[in-house]
């Protein structure tokens, strides 16, 4: 029978061991997870962190049993593998208890994960310092808060597990600080995206501390209880326990001891998850795979992409035609009230990767404005100036985030255009959405872009320089006035306009705006019919008031 061995009894490791025994009941297939647990949800242990998942228990999906029962995998938890013979085809692997032993393989899917970046950081050794990776990592923090009676956390690293550990802990009643090296949290989107998590997170008594440098983590007593972490701009950020969630490395030790072909990103693999070592797979959080978009290779650790490729891989080595399509990168946080979704790279990195892209910012509601409990949704698309390929989106709203995303993430992964979305024909009625999706509504504000039915200014590209060009027209309401308008801005409400001719120089170019865009819009057509030369400002006042 074949022999088939897995490193890693997680994710993409479960995935493949499960999809093989649905191929073949033939195959011998061995399963090695160094921890006591496989197949669990290690997404879920943020959660489970501060109780809004209540059970620990309901992290375990399955167990060596229940697994062995249903696919017939010898599972060897607690087991790690230390080494790798490539030319005899064998596994070293070591538990505690017995000295290495060897076990023989056809294939061999390694799929290891990645491992918790721990910064070098003067007193991140300290007893009450600890990373989030897996459940005893979780219990260690629990019985840690236990029996030190603990109050508060400070949490290095505003990525989604940061986040997510911080509503959960928030939930338990701890005072929560978020310390972040950008001057953002949750890195993958572009500043103005994650503006109102910082409010959203404040508006909770989380204390956010952006550009945040560290010194050095303090204990104060020996046992590493009432500690803070103290900033080289000399501010101090107490916390009780300190959690470390600044990412993760791809775990390549063992792939390069027996040299196998690595990057900065991970495990060198082809389309068939195949490493340098066509008996060798590897999957997930430590292969190095390549961005639909970019075109660039890239670490991507995500569940769903290992998932996939697990799956992936039973299928070539069963004789199927397969191959990874690789990574748009789709991923989705709630931080308190409100959700943060991402497809594609954000405009920050389309312009670090040297890539052309327009972008248009629509504000939309979540579902019909008439109907009881709207919520506006921000929807930033990001897309090809010369042909309208979708490039990217990002969204952040209290409802509705997750379904646009994922929308958004299947035209990008069709190799869509913003023409396409003004036709795609989505689920409607009142309580969903709008006759118009937000996700329509960008396509035609962006396809108006692109046909010059509309030509906007983005709200970053408006230096004082820039701006002293425009005579600067705010078409909304006195009252929405009042309240904060652009600089030497003239009022003149929309309905009005038409009336107001006279008051606008033709000479000089208009820029004109309203609160998000879309009466800026009106107005643009309507002065550019009348023969001005005008411009709308994209996302409205509202990009201007965000500091996008
Ligand atoms: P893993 O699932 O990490 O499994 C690797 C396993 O290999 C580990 O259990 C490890 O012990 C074992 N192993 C390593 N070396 C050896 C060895 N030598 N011998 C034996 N065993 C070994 N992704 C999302 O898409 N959405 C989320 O909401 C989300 N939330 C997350 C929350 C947390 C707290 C964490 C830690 C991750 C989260 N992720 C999330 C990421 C997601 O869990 C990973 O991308 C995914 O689990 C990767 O799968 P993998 O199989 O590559 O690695």
């Amino acid at each position: 029978a074949l022999k088939l061995v897995v490193v890693g009894g997680v994710a993409g490791g479960m995935s493949f061991a499960a999809r093989a025994r649905r191929l073949s009941e033939t195959a011998n297939i061995t399963v090695f997870e160094k921890g006591p647990f496989v197949g669990y949800a290690n997404c879920g242990i943020p959660y489970a962190l501060g109780g809004i998942i209540q059970s620990d228990e309901a992290l375990i999906l399955q167990t060596p049993e229940s697994l062995n029962a249903r696919y017939n995998v010898n599972i060897r938890h607690n087991t790690e593998v230390v080494g790798i013979n490539r030319e005899k085809k064998i596994v070293d692997f070591q538990t505690r208890d017995h000295p290495v032993r060897s076990m023989a393989y056809d294939k061999l899917i390694l799929a290891q994960g990645a491992e918790p970046f721990r910064p070098p950081m003067k007193g991140a050794d300290a007893p009450n310092v600890f990373t989030l990776q897996t459940i005893p990592e979780m219990t260690a923090v629990k019985q840690y808060m236990l029996s030190h009676g603990s109050k508060s956390v400070a949490i290095i690293g505003g990525g989604f597990i940061g986040l997510e550990a911080a509503e959960s802990l928030h939930a338990l009643g701890m005072q929560v600080s978020i310390v972040e090296y950008m001057p953002h949290v949750f890195p993958p989107v572009d500043q103005d995206v994650a503006e109102p998590l910082h409010a959203e997170m404040r508006r909770n008594n989380v204390s956010v501390h952006l550009n945040a440098r560290i010194q050095e983590i303090v204990s104060s007593e020996e046992n590493g209880a009432t500690s803070h972490i103290l900033l080289e701009s000399g501010e101090k950020i107490s916390g009780d326990v300190i959690l470390l969630v600044v990412g993760v490395r791809p775990r390549v030790k063992l792939a390069e001891q027996v040299g196998l072909e690595t990057n900065r990103f991970g495990i060198v693999t082809n389309p068939q998850m195949q490493t340098s070592d066509p008996d060798i797979y590897a999957v997930g959080d430590m292969a190095c795979t390549t961005n639909i978009i970019t075109h660039n290779q890239q670490n991507l650790a995500l569940a769903g992409p290992a998932n996939r490729q697990g799956r992936l891989v039973a299928d070539h080595i069963f004789g199927r035609d397969v191959a990874y399509r690789g990574n748009v990168g789709t991923s989705v946080c709630k931080v308190f009230g409100i959700n943060v979704g991402l497809v594609g790279p954000s405009l920050t990195n389309l312009k670090a990767q040297g890539i052309q892209a327009e972008y248009v910012t629509v504000h939309p509601p979540n579902h019909a404005g008439y109907y009881p409990g709207a919520t506006p949704l921000s929807l930033k698309l990001a897309f090809s100036p010369t042909d309208g390929k979708i490039l990217g989106a990002q969204i952040i709203g209290k409802e509705g985030v997750d379904k646009r995303i994922d929308v958004l993430a299947t035209c990008i992964t069709a190799g869509m255009t913003v023409y396409d979305l003004e036709h795609l024909e989505l689920a409607y009625a009142p309580p969903f959405g709008s006759a118009k999706d937000p996700v329509n509504m960008a396509g035609f504000v962006a396809a108006n872009v692109l046909r010059k039915d509309t030509e906007i200014v983005h709200a970053e590209n408006l230096t004082a320089d820039a701006l002293s060009e425009y005579q600067v027209i705010d078409v909304r309401s006195p009252s929405e006035y009042v309240k904060g308008h652009m600089k030497d801005a003239k009022l003149l409400p929309l309905n009005e306009l038409r009336k107001y001719f006279g008051e606008i120089d033709k000479s000089k170019k208009v820029l004109v705006y309203c609160q998000v865009g879309y009466r800026g819009y009106l107005g643009y057509r309507i002065l550019k019919q009348a023969g001005y030369d005008v411009v709308n400002l994209d996302g409205g006042f509202k990009a201007v008031s965000q500091g996008a």
